[in-house]
């Protein structure tokens, strides 16, 4: 094996690595994802975490269905859906419509959250998030 491969499983390993203690810190990665704000309003700190599609509407506690969220963000978006929601709101802005958006679809977290030990999977993970 030639220095470039090893450099290459190197970092592919490092990647890997970083996924996996991201995970530990799993409530608050996601906080931090936010910069420790409310993904609504931002400009709040985010003290509870947001079930973007409400548990009462069947949405997972998965870190894509997971935002940061201040104590009153939460409280006002309620088990509503959360884009009709947050359009409502003065501080409504469409870039934080996209991030949002964004977020929710970032599958790579769910396969991460549903079966750690695959390694096979968190292969598929590594190579899904390179080409992202
Ligand atoms: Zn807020």
């Amino acid at each position: 094996m030639g220095i470039a491969e090893d450099w290459k499983e190197l970092m592919f390993s490092l990647d890997c690595l970083s996924k996996g203690s991201a995970k530990r810190k799993f409530r608050k990665s996601i906080k931090n994802g936010w910069g420790g704000l409310c993904a609504y309003c931002r400009s709040n700190r985010a003290t509870t975490l947001d079930h973007i599609k409400p548990k009462s509407r069947g949405g997972s506690s998965l870190r894509s269905n997971l935002i940061p969220c201040c104590q009153a963000c939460n409280h006002s978006k309620g088990s509503e859906n959360w884009l009709e929601w947050f359009q409502r709101q003065e501080f409504y802005n469409s870039v934080a419509e996209e991030l949002i958006e964004e977020w929710i679809s970032n599958k790579r977290f769910i396969d991460e959250e549903l079966d750690e030990e695959r390694t096979d999977d968190r292969t598929e993970v590594c190579l899904t998030a390179s080409t992202i």
